[in-house]
């Protein structure tokens, strides 16, 4: 029976080191190919709101990103343009420490209400990703003097809004399609699997085309609606003179100058509403 016993610790501290060399070989695999590399994270925010009863998975409360500035500032981190981060991709141009870029979702007018007085105060930088449709909508309504064209809890942005927020310096504006934000036949801006990759183009640079026409800047940002594009969908952006493309696939970036195909999928967290600061970004970290 000793013998046995014996027998069994000693298989068992076999297979516990065998099983901690794999780990640490898949470690050590990871970071060398990380090597080298920049990590960056990227934050997806959507609206933010004074009131703590309409906040979610996609709106985050005024003072719940309050504290996230102040932990970011508080760690190290700097807030990065794409402007930046395109320098440092193309031209080797140097990032700072811990560089994070902070992004909004669907052109929220609560960006202007709340999130935007906040940066100021941080010094921080952001990128907003405007639908172009919404927009459109939320600036007819301004013109009318409608009178719930600037309700926080619900509107959107309007092209004046964009425009001083562009010409802050602080803010850069991204395309998230002009109508494309939506899950019906198609999904988001991906292509419908009955659609020849031929028609799929076609109707994304029509949709592009279209919020071009509409906002009042030129971008070479792009946000995937919901995360979703198909396997066609980047060499189309590339093609239309987008230069950084976002997605939501919720890992950090490890970036470099030498192959820059990163541009085409950058990796974001979403903040959810809900949790302290320190626990969303430790569970990032
Ligand atoms: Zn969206």
């Amino acid at each position: 029976m000793k013998t046995v016993y014996t027998n069994l610790v000693i298989v068992t501290i076999f297979v516990g080191a065998y099983i901690l060399g794999s780990f640490g070989a898949a470690v050590s695999c990871m970071s060398n190919q990380n090597s080298g590399k920049v990590p960056l994270l990227v934050l997806m925010y959507h609206n933010i709101t004074a009131k703590p009863a309409l906040r979610g998975k996609y709106c985050v409360t005024v003072q719940e990103f309050e504290n996230d500035l102040k932990y970011l500032q508080n760690n190290g981190y700097t807030p990065i343009s794409v402007k930046q981060l395109t320098a440092f991709a193309h031209n080797s141009a140097p990032l700072p420490d811990k560089p994070v870029i902070i992004t909004f979702d669907d052109g929220y007018g609560s960006f202007y209400t709340y999130a935007y007085p906040l940066l100021e105060k941080y010094d921080f930088k952001a990128v907003v990703n405007n639908v172009g449709s919404f927009t459109e909508k939320y600036t007819d309504l301004e013109e009318q003097n409608h009178p719930d064209c600037h309700n926080p809890d619900y509107c959107y942005l309007t092209l004046s809004e964009i425009t001083k927020l562009q010409e802050s310096g602080r803010i850069e504006m991204g395309c998230h399609t002009y109508d494309m934000h939506s899950l019906g036949k198609r999904k988001g801006c991906g292509r419908i699997k009955s659609e020849s990759p031929e028609a799929y183009e076609t109707a994304l640079a029509e949709d592009i085309a279209k919020y071009r026409r509409v906002m009042p800047y030129s971008t070479s940002i792009f946000a995937y609606p919901y995360g979703i594009y198909s396997k066609e969908s980047p060499s189309i952006l590339r093609k239309l003179g987008f230069t950084a493309v976002f997605d939501c696939t919720e890992r950090m970036n490890y970036i470099d100058d030498k192959n820059i195909d990163w541009l085409f999928n950058i990796h974001r967290y979403n903040r959810p509403s809900g949790i302290s600061s320190e626990s969303f970004f430790a569970k990032i970290q």
